[in-house]
């Protein structure tokens, strides 16, 4: 199989039909070894300081690993991707626009993947047969999911992995579906996280993690649970893996209308409020990356969501520094004392 660059979640089902191998070049940047050592690829070629670590690091991984064709989500993720698709284009790379319809509408969406698959030369008929492929990946997401907040048997950064992992599948989709069964396995056999007891007492909180993956990931889960907190849900990345458990999608273009990250705040938050309770959410953390336009949507979280609301904001640190540990034990500390206060209320 051809690889094949994305720069965000798309509809995979279309690429593999058309015999191309997806690789999530965020995946690649951040699992990089020296992720600065990519960033300084694309500021060696111009890319301004003041320009989103992930774009960068995008441009460098292309560029590093001679990756040839590159599929750009032009509509639904990110502006800066027009202008990182021009100067791939210059660099000789062949790249290859995508753009999610306006509005999660199904046949405005039939009507999108029928085009991508025609640009692939391939056709809706053999992505559906994809589609079947890939729904025992799915299923086993969606129970990792269920471990993590119904089961309390899964972390929050096996949660986050596993689900930002569904975007390329990491690349061997065999692979993906053996380790996560094999993972799965073992956590039917994990001690139940102690949680029910300590959280009678207000001890363990449950946190909902917002907005695009963070930049400084695993450090940020050890550390949330080092303060005796846990995230039971994250959002997007729960998106991307799509997960159908009433079994109501039947067809791709259901699928990807069903898929929020591309939408609007309302879109997304159709999604988010229900989880909330349903989860027993006692704080959100709303992650923005810096230079990001998705940073302002925090003002509508902000209005919308009824729960404690931490703003971390990332850069180019791929470590918490000190003043986001020290925000975190903060935020911690306040959602603690107010579940605390509300048992105490309720008894
Ligand atoms: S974090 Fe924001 S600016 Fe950066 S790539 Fe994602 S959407 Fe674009």
């Amino acid at each position: 199989m051809t690889t094949i660059g994305i720069t965000t979640t798309v509809p995979t089902e279309v690429l593999l039909a058309a015999g191309y191998q997806p690789v999530d070049l965020n995946n690649l940047f951040i699992s990089d070894p020296d992720p600065e050592r990519l960033v300084d690829i694309a500021e060696r070629a111009g890319f301004p300081i003041n320009c989103c670590t992930w774009i960068k690091g995008i441009y460098g991984v292309v560029m590093d690993q001679g990756i040839d064709t590159v599929l750009c989500v032009t509509s639904g993720d990110c502006s800066n991707t027009i202008m990182l698709m021009e100067v791939l284009k210059l660099k000789g790379r062949n790249v290859i626009p995508f753009a999610y319809p306006a509005h999660p509408d199904v046949s405005q969406m039939q009507y999108t993947l029928e085009s991508l698959a025609q640009t692939l030369n391939t056709t809706l008929d053999a992505a559906e047969e994809a589609r079947i492929k890939l729904e025992k990946a799915r299923r086993l997401a969606h129970e990792l999911d269920e471990l993590t907040w119904r089961g309390n048997v899964v972390s929050g950064w096996e949660n986050h992995f596993w689900l930002v992992s569904s975007s390329d599948f990491m690349v061997d989709i065999d692979e993906y579906e053996r380790q996560l069964d094999q993972l799965i396995t073992e956590c039917h056999d994990r001690e139940e996280r102690g949680e029910r007891q300590e959280r009678k007492k207000g001890n363990i909180l449950r946190l909902a993690y917002i907005g695009v993956p963070p930049i400084f990931a695993r450090d940020l889960y050890d550390f949330v649970e080092s303060q005796g907190a846990r995230v039971v849900f994250n959002e997007i990345q729960r998106q991307f893996a799509m997960p159908n458990p009433d079994n109501s999608q039947n067809s791709l273009a259901e699928q990807y209308s069903s898929y929020t990250y591309p939408y609007s705040l309302s879109d997304r938050l159709n999604d988010i409020l229900p989880q909330l309770p349903y989860r027993r959410v006692d704080g959100v953390i709303h992650y923005v990356q810096a230079f990001c336009h998705r940073g302002i949507g925090d003002i509508i979280f902000r209005h919308h969501i009824d729960l404690p609301i931490l703003t971390l904001e990332g850069n180019n640190d791929y470590l918490l520094t000190q003043h986001l540990k020290t925000r975190i034990e903060a935020f911690t500390d306040i959602v603690r004392r107010r579940a605390q206060a509300s048992l105490v209320s309720r008894r």
